[in-house]
């Protein structure tokens, strides 16, 4: 074994294997992988190892069809062949018009990336698949490429081309320990002796917290036991004459694949349990857990109802392995927050299916700082602190009891709530709030009309739609408030922290006390990283003076660990973490500035407190930070508010309120109307995918002021020309919105991609953004837009078709 490597690679299964042959192909050879026993002897080896291309966003379908190409290309190498069964086909079953609209969607969204999604009825999925009975079921999903491959053969297959192009496998070898220097590189400890490195990934299985453990961090990935088993040949497949496609069933949880003259079947009982918990056996490996069918009764019956063949087919094998989860479902493959030099690519849960195309868009971040998809539903800092290993199983067993129910738009299940809450929440609650999840804090939907009110969940326009024009013409008309919990705020100080700010931003950052300005980073690669206000806070008798950096609610781990790398050795720049000890209330609209007026003493008019403007005050007897900003379009007052204080800062506004007609508000209400103004969302509208001129962001780029991060690239970019733009949309129909990854088509032909949508109740319009090819973006261009299932008409207008003179805004 070397002593010393660029990449280290803890883990040899599907995770590692893939990673380490990555990184070979993104032209780092000086990589090694080390396992403490064989490959795949973790959960890999026993996998049902399907393979299909579903996902609910580009990003999934596309490393989906990376590991699918990748598969077909390894059966095909004459050299080493690995078994795979590629285009069985595969159907994903509904028996509800929700689920159905649901397929729709991701029919459309998946063309986008190049992937042929059929929606099917229910005679139609029994004609693919002869064994199914059509009672209870409305239709399905076909996936014409799923099929499945030997676990096996694709991690020998990955690992020995890794090691024709330059890589060391090292079996046999458990990591022991990990010792990170100052320069951030590392030593890895192992039973067989030290491997200095730059960059260490942990793909480490079940046992990712093991080595999660090693360096202190505790990885939000929990096991479950999962189990499937092998039948006896049964006739009828034979008599079918083809290969009986995969099935997926959201009605009994289970699923299906051919193998041999029978069938795979596995299942996700509701009765389930996580694994591990409290410490794995060091000598489980290449080990199964205890069979235990009886816990699978309950699914097992609603398999053999739409299955009944299997009522008189036996049981050859049973498998009961432990697969992982994560908070959200989805695996953590990227940075570990918080660290420098270290990654990980964990809590797979579909490992053999996905774990191509994770380990192709984990080497790309290591070794270009970024992957060609924007890798945000992927990366690992997207949970923050709220990620503990007990909110972690909740959810993960909440995520395996509804494996194959997709979430619906604006669906926050309820394992682990709440979580975070601030001293309102319940106040908030006792006023009617229906709240929602945002990174764990509960946060206001909108505001019920009656006790019993019940939101149905779909892909349509329902119920909530006029709960929300309501809100909106409260807002509009007078004025609402609402709290924006888990905001996140760093607090800046230093006598660099402008020129820091300035290198990290690509616009004019203002500097002057007491202003306030909204600004992007851009990577190496002149694309969007982030989004971010930045108020100057004047010196006061709470502090010296200090810059906020304000950012979305789950960007706090992404945004601190991109600005601490940028921080030089000889610059005075502090950077603390104020997200979870501050709040904000928003109060908005055209009597926003009166009841600030009443609340909290000085002069707050216009020419006194402008828009753009950030002040220290108290409301009633509440310490406060007012910032001058709006995310509606109507006249708002962001209330930072320090936690402790925060239910009396609420009271008094609330009783300002009352001369007003002032009404609670929910952030649905807030999405509609920052759609009328051409407002964005980080990581729906900004992505690392464009830059800021695609992203119709140019007037917060300055490319004549001094260097910046990512301006060489920029620059370049500016040449080469725009791959996208970015536009507004109003489509014509009001009975659902645009949903994110939808298609605009242009005769038929995709030319581009929603990334959000929504109905202006201001200006009575359907609206969406959509990135497009940038020939087609001018207003007045028409398209069409697929919403579920059906083809729309579609126009672009000018971004922000709301009061475009700003004339509210500034009050
Ligand atoms: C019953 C079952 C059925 C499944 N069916 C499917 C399916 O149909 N399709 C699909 O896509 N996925 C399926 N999965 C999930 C899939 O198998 C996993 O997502 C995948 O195998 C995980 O791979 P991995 O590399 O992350 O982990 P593992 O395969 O567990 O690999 C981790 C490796 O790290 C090594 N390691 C751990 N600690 C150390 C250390 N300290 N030092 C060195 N090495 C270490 C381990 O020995 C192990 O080899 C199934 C899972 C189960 C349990």
């Amino acid at each position: 074994m070397r002593d010393q490597a660029r990449v280290v690679v803890i883990g040899g299964g599907i995770a590692g294997c893939s990673a380490l042959y990555h990184l070979t192909q993104e032209g780092w050879t000086d990589v090694m992988l080390i396992e403490r026993d064989e490959l795949t002897s973790g959960t890999t080896w026993h996998s049902a190892a399907q393979v299909t291309n579903f996902g609910m966003n580009q990003t999934m379908v596309g490393l989906k069809t990376h590991s699918i190409n990748l598969y077909k290309e390894l059966r095909d190498d004459p050299e080493y062949p690995v078994g795979y069964n590629y285009g069985d086909g595969g159907i994903r079953l509904a028996n509800t018009q929700a689920q159905m609209d649901g397929y729709r969607q991701f029919t459309s969204m998946a063309a986008g990336m190049g992937v042929e999604f059929e929606v099917l009825d229910a005679a139609e999925c029994a004609r693919r698949h002869p064994l199914i009975s059509t009672d209870n079921l409305l239709g399905g999903l076909w996936d014409p490429t799923d099929g499945h491959i030997d676990p096996a053969q694709l991690c020998q297959a990955l690992a020995r081309r890794a090691r024709l192009a330059g890589a060391e496998v090292n079996r046999h070898t458990p990591v022991t320990g990990l010792t990170q220097h100052a320069d951030s590189t590392w030593t890895v400890h192992t039973e067989k002796g030290d491997v200095k490195c730059e960059i260490v990934v942990n793909a480490g299985g079940y046992r990712c917290n093991e080595i999660g453990a090693m360096t202190g961090v505790q990885h939000p990935v929990a096991s479950m036991e999962h189990q499937y088993f092998l039948t006896e040949d049964i006739p009828a497949i034979a008599e079918a004459g083809h290969r009986m496609p995969l099935l997926r069933c959201p009605i009994s949880d289970y699923y299906s694949r051919q193998e041999k003259g029978g069938l795979l079947l596995g299942f996700y009982e509701q009765d389930c349990r996580t694994w591990g918990m409290d410490g794995i056996d060091p000598k489980f490996t290449n080990a199964l857990c205890p069979d235990d069918l009886d816990r699978i009764t309950d699914v097992l019956e609603g398999a053999f109802a739409r299955m009944p063949v299997l009522m008189e087919t036996g049981i050859r094998e049973v498998v009961n392995g432990p697969i992982t989860y994560t908070i959200d479902g989805a695996p953590l493959v990227g940075p570990i927050p918080g660290k420098r030099n270290a990654f990980c690519i964990i809590g797979l849960r579909a490992g053999l299916g996905e774990g191509g195309g994770h380990g192709w868009l984990l080497a790309q971040q290591i070794v270009h700082g970024e992957a060609q998809y924007d890798t945000w539903v992927i990366d690992p800092r997207r949970f923050t602190g709220h990620a503990t290993v007990e909110l972690t199983a909740l959810k993960a067993i909440e995520d395996y009891q509804n494996e194959f129910r997709f979430h619906f738009p604006h669906e926050h299940r309820p394992a682990g709530r709440p979580m975070k809450t601030t001293p309102i929440t319940q106040v908030l609650i006792s006023e009617g709030a229906e709240m929602g999840t945002v990174n764990g804090w509960e946060r206001v939907d909108y505001i019920k009309p009656t006790q019993d009110f019940k939101e149905t969940l779909g892909f349509k326009f329902n119920e909530v739609h006029d709960v929300v024009a309501k809100e909106v013409t409260a807002i509009s008309t007078n004025v609402g408030i609402t709290e924006v919990s888990g905001f996140n705020r760093f607090e800046l100080t230093g006598t660099d922290v402008h020129s820091f700010l300035d290198r990290m931003m690509c616009g004019t950052v203002t500097k002057r006390e007491g202003r306030v300005g909204l600004g992007y980073l851009l990577n190496n690669h002149g694309l969007l990283k982030a989004e971010a206000t930045i108020s100057n806070i004047p010196v006061s008798d709470r502090g010296p003076a200090r810059v906020w950096y304000g950012s979305a609610a789950a960007s706090e781990y992404h945004d601190m660990d991109w600005l601490k790398a940028h921080i030089k050795a000889d610059e005075d720049v502090k950077i603390r973490s104020l997200t979870n000890a501050q709040t904000i209330l928003v109060i908005a609209g055209p009597k926003a500035r009166d009841v600030l007026s009443m609340a909290a003493r000085g002069d707050w008019s216009r020419e006194a407190f402008p828009w753009l403007s950030v002040r220290e005050t108290h409301i009633g007897i509440a310490p406060a930070t007012v910032l001058g900003v709006s995310f509606s379009g109507e006249l708002a007052y962001e209330i930072h508010v320090p936690n402790e204080n925060l239910h009396a800062a609420y009271v008094a506004l609330r009783k300002a309120g009352e001369a007003y007609g002032m009404r609670l508000f929910g952030s649905r209400a807030v999405e509609s109307m920052r759609m009328e103004k051409g407002f964005l969302h980080w990581k729906s509208d900004i992505l690392t995918e464009f830059d800021p001129f695609e992203t119709g962001l140019e007037r917060f780029v300055k490319l004549s002021k001094g260097d910046f991060i990512g301006k060489d690239a920029l620059e370049i970019r500016m040449v080469t020309g725009q791959q996208r733009k970015l536009v507004t949309l109003v489509i014509d129909t009001k009975h659902a919105p645009a949903h994110g990854g939808a298609s605009v088509r242009l005769d038929g032909r995709i030319i581009g991609t929603v990334t959000s949508g929504d109905w202006g109740h201001r200006v009575g319009k359907n609206l969406a953004y959509a990135f497009i090819e940038p020939e087609f973006s001018q207003v007045s261009t028409t398209m069409t837009v697929d919403i579920i299932g059906e083809t729309f008409a579609a126009e672009v207008i000018e971004s922000g078709p709301y009061d475009p003179e700003y004339s509210r805004i500034r009050g």
